[in-house]
């Protein structure tokens, strides 16, 4: 039993932690003692991409018997860059780039893993239920958990997007789907509303024991399944590696990592790669417009008491950040009381006041900084010019970040930002950053890109247009739990 829930003593072990996603309690799987299990983090460093997913996912899962060939099944010929994730030289900092997957978005690399660790914690506990993964998205995780699962024996998949609130491209990657055991709703209302209408549909379906008996049972894609943070370790340790064998530190030398965040999972992640040992120096939380992780990390007030901005990084359009929660457990020692509370009020009132003690903690390890829409613009225009590079948007609000964060901290360490979409994804917004006409729908907005930048448009994204529509349902935001009933019935 390594994996404890945030919010009281309830432990599962890792298997049924993947396969529940949540804890019955509403909190979050976390393993308190992964900081002091030993793990030998310097032996990964000599490891090809693949062997180091499989030593750490074997650490950070050690109940999972086969966790070599999960790995190999997970990645092998889905990523069209051999180091999965490769590592590139933009001025004098480092590009990490994640968005080399099926869908062009860097939640791939999590969720080409977690349909293995589904299906083998399936087959290991005896089970014959169907999983059926809940999943609310801002745009990039829908897609890449539909390109995970579908046709996966043994689990089904509802997702649940705001209607408003993805991007064409986001949204012609969904509905176009094919799949026999996926659906894919829109819902009239921002991100938050798909999730806490998906957490509430959790809720309420285990508590009324309606799957009881049904042979299926719930699972989740989002972040707060552990199965969905723990592959994300994977690639911290893969920058670090790199960067020692091109001789830019040596070995034991702390590495800076900028992250652009919405839900607080790809973040988190390093803090996990830190526990481990590797020598992780700040972890900066890099947020858009919707700057209410900033405010928390400056004053330990979490407030999302503000309007919802629609930027153009969609998939950091957040204001209820789900996995701070582990942060908030680990930074006051456990005390699940504490996060239990601080959960209740953020949910009742609103809001909730850290205390000074762990929030101090959170301050040692943590910096923060934001960026406004036209900052996000002025970095894609400008990072373009002067290097030559072409980034995404929220990759820009990490680079925006990035250098304010240097000017402010003239004793940095080696800056790695991590990039976590391709720039063909929101072709508009890179498209009129960097000066280019704005003319026809995204398609041909991609084309043009294509043609100005000299870059391919990425195999997912290429022959999208041509695609047939096969989802539209479109329900109210009260509706996501009967639609789920209704779906789970049929
Ligand atoms: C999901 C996503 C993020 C935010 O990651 P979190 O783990 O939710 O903090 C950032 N950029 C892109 C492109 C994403 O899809």
């Amino acid at each position: 039993m390594n994996y404890q829930s945030t919010r009281s003593a309830m432990c599962a072990n890792d298997t049924d932690a993947v396969l529940q996603g949540i804890a019955p309690d509403g909190g979050l799987y976390i393993d308190p003692e992964l900081d002091k299990r030993p793990f030998d983090w310097q032996g990964c460093l000599a490891l090809s991409p693949l062997q180091m997913a499989e030593k750490i996912l074997g650490h950070l899962l050690p109940g999972y018997r086969d966790m070599g060939r999960l790995v190999k099944q997970a990645y092998t010929g889905k990523f069209d860059s051999e180091d999965l994730t490769p590592l590139v030289a933009v001025g004098e900092d480092h590009v990490l780039e994640l968005f080399h997957g099926p869908t062009a978005a860097f939640k791939d690399v999590a969720l080409s893993m977690l349909p293995q660790l589904i299906t083998a914690g399936r087959e290991q506990s005896g089970l014959s239920d169907k999983i059926v993964i809940l999943t609310a998205t801002s745009g990039d995780t829908g897609k890449a958990a539909l390109e995970g699962f579908h046709d996966v024996d043994g689990t089904g998949i509802i997702v649940f997007f705001p209607d408003e609130g993805v991007s064409p491209v986001q949204k012609a990657q969904m509905v176009t789907q094919t799949g026999g055991n996926v659906r894919v709703c829109a819902v009239r209302g921002n991100f938050d509303d798909c999730q806490t209408g998906v957490k509430q549909a959790f809720a309420a379906i285990n508590r009324s024991g309606d799957l009881a008996d049904s042979g299926l049972r719930l699972s989740s894609a989002n972040s707060i399944n552990i199965g969905r943070l723990a592959p994300q370790v994977v690639y911290y340790f893969i920058a670090y590696a790199e960067l020692v064998k091109r001789g830019v530190i040596v070995c034991g030398d702390p590495v800076d990592y900028v992250v652009p965040t919405g839900n607080f999972g790809d973040i988190l992640a390093g803090y996990f790669a830190r526990l481990m040992g590797l020598p992780v120096g700040r972890l900066v939380c890099a947020s858009n417009a919707n700057r209410v992780l900033t405010d928390f990390l400056e004053t330990g007030l979490y407030d999302k008491r503000r309007e919802f901005l629609k930027t153009s990084s969609p998939s950091m359009d957040i204001l209820v950040s789900s996995n701070l929660e582990r942060l908030l457990f680990l930074a006051a020692d456990g005390d699940c009381e504490l996060v239990a509370d601080c959960m209740r009020r953020l949910n009742e009132e609103g809001f909730y006041q850290l205390p000074e003690e762990p929030l101090r903690k959170i301050q040692a390890v943590f910096s923060a900084g934001c960026c406004d829409e036209a900052q996000t613009a002025e970095t894609i225009g400008r990072v373009w010019r002067e290097q030559g590079y072409l980034c995404d948007t929220h990759t820009a609000v990490a680079m925006h970040v990035a250098r304010n964060y240097k000017t402010q901290n003239p004793g940095h360490a080696p800056v790695v930002v991590l990039s976590t979409a391709s720039p063909f994804k929101f072709p508009a917004a890179v498209l009129g950053a960097i000066g280019g006409e704005l003319s026809g729908d995204e398609f041909q907005q991609m084309e043009r890109l294509s043609q100005l930048s000299g870059l391919p448009i990425p195999r997912g994204l290429a022959g999208l247009r041509e695609k047939e529509v096969l989802h539209r349902d479109v329900i109210d935001r009260d509706q996501i739990l009967p639609y789920v009933l209704e779906h789970l019935k049929g």
